[in-house]
């Protein structure tokens, strides 16, 4: 999967990328991270960049668009990537459509976090509060007064990405004004719609698909056939009938038809959906 998160300072784009990092495995590339890890270590892209993030301005296209560039063709990036804070002009974005263009990557879509404004400069004060609880050092460019100026520019600079990408039809936008958590499921929601990841459903019906397989492989067409209606009925997928399903095909595979016929009707009459309710309530 491949993604760019989009919105301005404070909308929640590290806390979202994070939450994709864990539950789907790829690698979260911040411009801003990666910025200040070079101005940390002295490098010569930190000593530039240094003064200029510290007012709030944006650091040169070039300069991010080589960061990016380089970290693109390393080789952890070949599970997919969630880009935060770039692109954050029109010409960074133009750069980074040629960058995947050379490099043969196709980016999935582009996430936006919409926020009123008026929430940020809040969510920004919690932030630096809760780092200074917790003894951590709090970023420099998050004062009131460098933040309005950072809010300028992701108005008049980033901003226009939105239309850059919905003219490309990449474009997908989140209400980033509800809870960490429903934000969370509508990026899951909207991801899984577009087909830019599997649905919850497609790992249990596999499983039960490979299933199938196996045992039409093993012991014949009576077996297979059994299996078979098995999976029809996990391919809706929900864990409890990929469990069945499974039952039903090793049935197949070891004990002979009748029982796994028994099984494989007991996984079509009850469908999966009802199980989940009943085990909700107990
Ligand atoms: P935020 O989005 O919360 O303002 P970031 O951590 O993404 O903060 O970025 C911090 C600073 O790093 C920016 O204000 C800017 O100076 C610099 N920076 C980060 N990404 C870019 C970029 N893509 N282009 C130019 N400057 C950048």
């Amino acid at each position: 999967m491949r993604l760019i998160l989009l919105g301005p300072p404070g909308a929640g784009k590290g806390t979202q990328a994070q939450r994709l990092v864990q539950k789907y495995g790829i690698i979260q590339l911040s411009t801003g991270e990666m910025l200040r890890a070079a101005v940390a270590s002295q490098t010569p892209v930190g000593l530039q960049a240094k003064d200029i993030m510290a007012s709030g301005a944006l650091v040169p296209d070039e300069i991010v668009i080589g960061i990016i560039s380089d970290r693109l063709d390393q080789p952890d990036m070949k599970n997919g990537f969630i880009l935060d804070g770039f692109p954050r002009t029109v010409p960074q974005a133009a750069a980074l459509d040629e960058l995947l263009k050379k490099k043969h990557i196709k980016l999935d879509a582009v996430v936006e976090l919409r926020v009123n404004e008026s929430a940020l400069l809040d969510r920004v004060e919690t932030r630096v509060a809760e780092m200074r609880a917790r003894g951590e050092e709090v970023r420099i460019d998050d004062t009131p007064e460098v933040l309005s100026k950072r809010l300028a520019n992701y108005r008049s600079l980033t901003e226009p990405l939105i239309h850059y990408y919905s003219e490309r039809r990449k474009l997908l936008t989140v209400d980033g004004m509800m809870t960490i958590e429903h934000v969370t499921r509508e990026i899951n929601r909207i991801l899984s719609a577009i087909g830019a990841v599997e649905p919850r459903a497609a790992a249990p019906a596999r499983k039960a698909r490979g299933a199938a397989r196996k045992t039409a492989g093993l012991t014949g067409k009576k077996a297979a056939k059994t299996a078979k209606k098995a999976v029809k009925t996990a391919r809706k997928a929900t864990k409890p009938a990929s469990r069945a399903a499974s039952k039903a095909a090793s049935l197949a595979k070891g004990r002979g038809t009748a029982k796994a016929k028994k099984a494989a009707k007991k996984t079509t009459s009850r469908p999966a959906k009802k199980v989940t309710k009943k085990r909700a309530k107990r």
